[in-house]
């Protein structure tokens, strides 16, 4: 019996360096592999995170990018020191945008005077330095937008990385033309039912997938692993549901996601 290859997929946004894949990182790339898994993209945090990430790029400088930025959450360690660090990662071949960087409301682990001043910090960064920018945003929808309508015009590109908002942030962001990052979230029957219904709206061109690994472990999985660990095998699975939502097959949307991921990042 011949079976067919997997289709080819780019992980737009995951966490390899967490603690969670120490024990077993290549397993873990591995199964992404043999699951179409082409190329992952590894979200730098901090710059710690992203120092790890270009390290682990090294080691497969083919397959592994990395990015180098400051979650909203880390927003209070920026100064202009970390802009500098930042800067040097940045000039690496394995960093493929600057981010993540943006707003989270949601938790507020860094107070918000905090979380504005990075994130412009950040997409100053992007400006000068010329790569798209990788970008998080929770519950700060207005003063996302807000800051973002001025840095539009200068920066090269932009994703909403791990979308879940409305229809009408969805537009928002549209309008800005912004990529969308869309994850194992729209897997999950609870909080994801609108993300079913809008993600038909997102243009081929501009929509991508990525897991978020270790985290947002797609509910629509079987099995579903005991750990509850995601991993980047199972980006399948959250490209399967957007393919189905948008009624598409999985290869037209491995296809699209793919040729828009290799622009966006310019994999070549
Ligand atoms: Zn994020």
């Amino acid at each position: 019996m011949i079976t067919a290859p997997p289709c080819e997929l780019i992980d737009i946004g995951l966490n390899l360096t967490h603690e969670s894949f120490a024990h077993d990182l290549p397993e873990v790339l591995r199964r992404a592999h043999l699951a179409g898994v082409s190329r992952m993209i590894i979200t730098g945090t901090t710059v710690a995170a992203t120092r790890e990430a270009i390290a682990l790029s090294r080691s497969d400088p083919h397959r592994l990018h990395a990015t180098a930025g400051l979650h909203p959450h880390h927003a209070s360690e920026f100064s202009p020191a970390v802009r500098d660090e930042l800067r040097e990662l940045a000039a690496d071949p394995a960093v493929v945008a600057i981010g993540e960087c943006g707003l989270d409301y949601y938790r507020n682990y860094s107070p918000r005077e905090a979380q504005l001043a990075a994130f412009r910090g950040l997409l100053e960064l992007a400006v000068e330095t010329g790569k798209p920018v990788f970008l998080h945003q929770r519950d700060a929808h207005a003063d996302f937008m807000a800051i973002l309508r001025e840095f539009r015009g200068s920066l090269s590109d932009g994703v909403a990385h791990c979308f879940t908002g409305t229809r009408n942030e969805l537009d928002d962001c549209l309008s800005l033309d912004l990529a969308i990052g869309i994850t194992g979230w729209i897997c999950d029957e609870r909080r994801g039912l609108h993300l079913l219904q809008m993600v038909g709206a997102i243009p081929a061109t501009r929509l991508m997938v990525e897991t978020d690994a270790p985290y947002l472990l797609p509910r629509t999985l079987k099995p579903r692993p005991s750990d509850r660990r995601n991993e980047p095998a199972f980006l399948p699975e959250v490209a399967r549901t957007v393919a189905e939502a948008r009624g598409e097959s999985l290869e037209q949307l491995a296809a699209s996601s793919t040729a828009a991921a290799s622009h966006f990042f310019r994999l070549g």
